[in-house]
């Protein structure tokens, strides 16, 4: 996925290389997602490998590396996962949801109104 501009200052000057690091050397180029990702479509290990065909889609895979916990500071290895887009988009979906809401909900405060808790999920 790529790195929003107004999170690439919390990523680590060397976040490249560090991704480059899990990507081929420790996920060997497979996507690394065991189900974390809740898709539902792979048992065990993910089996799309970077630049190959996704299976299913047919789409070229490119292997990206997902922070579990979301945190862009946090690049603990245990805290990083190489990942198909497939598998890294469905994984970060739900707190994409959640920051789109307090983003909304930030935004309506601050120019005086109440969030309304109506539409919330209609508005994705
Ligand atoms: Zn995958
Ligand atoms: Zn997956």
């Amino acid at each position: 996925m790529p790195i929003r501009p107004e999170n690439r200052d919390r990523y680590p000057a060397d976040w490249d290389a560090i991704s480059l690091d899990i990507r081929t050397n420790r996920a060997a180029g497979r996507c690394e997602c065991l189900g974390e990702c809740g898709r539902g479509t792979h048992i065990g290990r993910c089996p799309n490998l970077n630049g190959s065909q996704a299976y299913g889609t047919g789409s070229k895979v490119v292997l990206t590396v997902a922070h579990l916990n979301h945190t862009p500071e946090d690049c603990d290895p245990a805290n990083l996962r190489a990942m198909c887009q497939a598998c890294h988009n469905s994984y970060d979906a739900p707190h994409r949801r959640e920051t789109r809401r307090r983003t909304r909900a930030a935004a309506l405060a601050a120019a005086g109104q109440t969030s309304l808790p109506i539409g919330d999920d209609l508005a994705i």
